[in-house]
């Protein structure tokens, strides 16, 4: 498969904000500085006088640092300077970067080019990739507008959902029965019935989707259900004291999201998810977009979920077929990696800033997305004719 040249870049967390070093430019033309992100300066950090280790904890294992760095404050900063100069400066920053990820709009008759005699098959994450990123997680709404494109596209290509979110929740935000769905990054998977992936996990049971059809059901972390819900109940419990704090309880993952929750209240929520994850050493915390989640350790993760979903399709081992991954958010970076090691397609990411990812692609927003959308059920009609 004839894609670009690999530049590999491991992400552990979240895409970090991309290292100025890397660009080879200058920090003030970045559009957000890490200095200071540290929350060694007593600024961030209020420790308290009777326990005085309880914060090295979160400090010295990173948690701070990722919060921090999960979600630029971009809008801040441009605040605090001269608007005219900081958009330049952000757009000089951002231009920089897209040398190395080109927009896939930009780049739509290469990525066509490319797909010409082959299957195109599209996968997406929800949240901040089909819908914006919003205060309260509950009012991410899609737009009708990006649920026709999503149905259209679907129409040509098959096209699946893997979201952090619950399964029933995606399925019920997205509406469309036409798609597959993978809920709890992709460790809560309904798709089309498959006896070679029934035989190649063994988990793998026959189960009925919502319209009452036949379809595969896979569930990786099942046993660890009732440990999530113990641990999601302790997280509301613990954290109900801490403003804007909002637990959710995805299935297979919890979340603790600090979005709303006052800045200098951030080591607390971080302290508060450490103690819990002390007495669940089968549980691992990873960071998302102003979000803590708990997760099982299993090997499992979205790009398996990929993997899982091409086999269910019939796409798996086929040079004819172009899987292309559109995401956001840390969890998404399993999904270009699985695709760009294996040279099997494009991961697409989702960022108005810079970030390290492992996508060969970028869009700005959701409304990019839904054009990329667009542009990809125009060519097919056009080549149709
Ligand atoms: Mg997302």
């Amino acid at each position: 498969m004839d894609l670009k040249s690999n530049h590999c870049s491991p992400v552990l967390t979240d895409p970090a904000p991309i290292n100025k070093s890397r660009l080879g430019i200058h920090s003030s033309l970045l559009p957000y500085s890490q200095q200071g992100a540290s929350f060694s300066s007593s600024k961030y950090v209020t420790i308290p006088r009777k326990k005085p280790a309880k914060l090295d904890d979160v400090r010295s294992n990173g948690w701070l640092d990722a919060m921090k760095s999960s979600s630029p404050p971009r809008k801040k900063l441009i605040k605090d300077l001269s608007v005219e100069v900081a958009l330049d400066d952000a757009d000089i920053a951002y231009s920089s970067w897209m040398l190395k990820y080109p927009s896939a709009l930009n780049s739509f008759d290469q990525i066509t080019n490319y797909a010409k005699n082959k299957k195109i098959a599209i996968f997406s994450d929800y949240d901040g990739t089909l819908s914006p990123i919003v205060d309260d997680p509950d009012r991410a709404l899609m737009s009708n507008d990006m649920r026709s494109a999503v149905r259209n596209v679907s129409k040509f290509f098959p096209t699946a959902i893997i979201s952090g979110r619950s399964r029933d929740k995606v399925y019920e935000l997205v509406g469309l029965t036409e798609l597959c769905y993978a809920g709890s990054h992709g460790m809560d998977i309904m798709g089309p019935l498959s006896h070679t992936v029934s035989d190649d996990y063994p988990n793998c049971i026959k189960s009925n989707d919502q319209q009452g059809k036949e379809v595969n059901l896979f569930q990786p972390a099942r046993e660890f259900l009732p440990m999530i819900d113990e641990v999601f109940r302790t997280l509301v419990e613990n954290t109900k004291g801490i403003k804007g704090a909002k637990v959710e309880n995805h299935k297979f993952c919890a979340s603790v999201h600090y979005r709303n929750v006052d800045e200098k209240n951030w080591p607390t929520i971080a302290q508060c998810v450490h103690d819990i994850l002390k007495d669940y050493p089968r549980l691992r915390l990873t960071h998302g977009r102003k979000v803590l989640e708990v997760r099982p350790v299993i090997d499992w993760n979205k790009g398996k979920a990929v993997e899982f979903l091409l086999e269910s399709l019939g796409l798996s081992n086929r040079n004819d077929v172009l899987p292309i991954y559109i995401g956001d958010d840390s969890s998404d970076e399993d999904a270009f990696k699985v695709l760009r090691e294996g040279n099997r397609g494009y991961g697409i990411l989702v960022s108005s800033v810079p970030k390290e990812t492992n996508a060969f692609y970028s869009l700005r927003n959701p409304d990019e997305v839904m054009k990329f959308l667009n542009s990809l059920v125009t060519w097919k009609h056009e080549a149709a004719k």
